[in-house]
């Protein structure tokens, strides 16, 4: 189902050919929304154990338009499981002093350790999104970073992460009732940035990004999901099941018991 969604390496895709529309796959939300129930609680207990083996990472990488779900994802896909083995890093405009560094340097300290599953709201693909589209550095120093990006993702996979990349696709439609949703609803005036109503203004500029970000960083080591986002039901449950056939793969296990356990009654 969400592997329709993999890109493949070499094979360019063009961001309007692809629909934000998770009704496209998936007819049945009340079914999805059971199913997402399900794959969440296949999640929790595969996250213990994951945890418990503590050998193995999982770095969950997920980039989007503003409004497209990033937060919520996290909230609702990661409900439950156990907070110690899970570590979310929000990357927001960089300080003075990251900025004195290259750009991967924030982004490096944040990966997950053994054990752990990191995600990341926003990474270093701002470095080739927003940076590209407000003209932050010039050409000649975002470029190169496609590169250096895949050989970044290239070192940690080679020392032992899993990598998943999530580009969250909503239509420019969708994020206008999303940004209005915000403004009508009092509890969601927090969320609400006047900015991001420029950065709608640039909307095909970003997309423009998204699409190379998409074709350049789409490794056989580290491939991008375009998951259709319009419908939340249907992102949760695409993303939850990735993540959760992830694991099943990486196969974590119970570290090996002390011997004579069967033996042992506490007094
Ligand atoms: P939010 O995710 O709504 O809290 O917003 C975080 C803001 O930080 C967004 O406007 C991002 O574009 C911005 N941001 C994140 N990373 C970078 C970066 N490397 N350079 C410039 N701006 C960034
Ligand atoms: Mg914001």
């Amino acid at each position: 189902m969400y592997s329709q969604h993999v890109l493949t390496p070499g094979k360019e895709i063009r961001i309007g050919d692809i629909s934000p529309d998770g009704k496209e796959f998936y007819a049945d939300r009340k079914k999805a929304e059971k199913e997402f129930k399900d794959v969440r609680d296949e999640l929790i207990s595969l996250q213990n154990k994951f945890y418990a083996d503590g050998r193995h990472k999982l770095l969950v990488v997920l980039q989007a338009m503003d409004a497209g779900g990033k937060d919520s994802t996290i909230r609702k896909v990661f409900k439950g499981v156990n907070p110690q083995g899970v570590a979310v890093a929000s990357f927001k405009a960089p300080s003075k002093n990251e900025l004195a560094h290259d750009f991967l340097w924030r982004i490096h300290q944040k990966v997950p350790p053994a054990g752990m599953i990191g995600v990341f709201n926003r990474s270093h693909y701002e470095d080739v999104l927003v940076v590209r589209v407000d003209q932050l550095v010039p050409e000649a120093v975002w470029r190169p970073r496609y590169q250096m990006i895949n050989d970044f993702e290239r070192l940690l996979t080679s020392t032992g992460t899993t990598i998943l990349k999530f580009f969250l696709h909503i239509s420019k439609d969708e994020q206008r009732q999303r940004f209005q949703d915000r403004l009508d609803d009092p509890e969601k005036h927090w969320k609400f940035d006047s900015a991001d109503l420029e950065k709608r203004k640039k909307w095909e500029t970003y997309q423009d990004a998204f699409e190379e970000m998409l074709n350049e960083c789409t490794t056989e080591h580290a491939p991008w999901f375009v998951i259709p986002a319009n419908q939340k039901w249907y992102r949760n449950l695409a993303i939850t099941k990735a993540i959760v056939d992830t694991i099943k793969q990486i196969g974590p296990e119970y570290p090996p018991e002390e011997s004579g356990l069967e033996q042992l009654v506490v007094e």
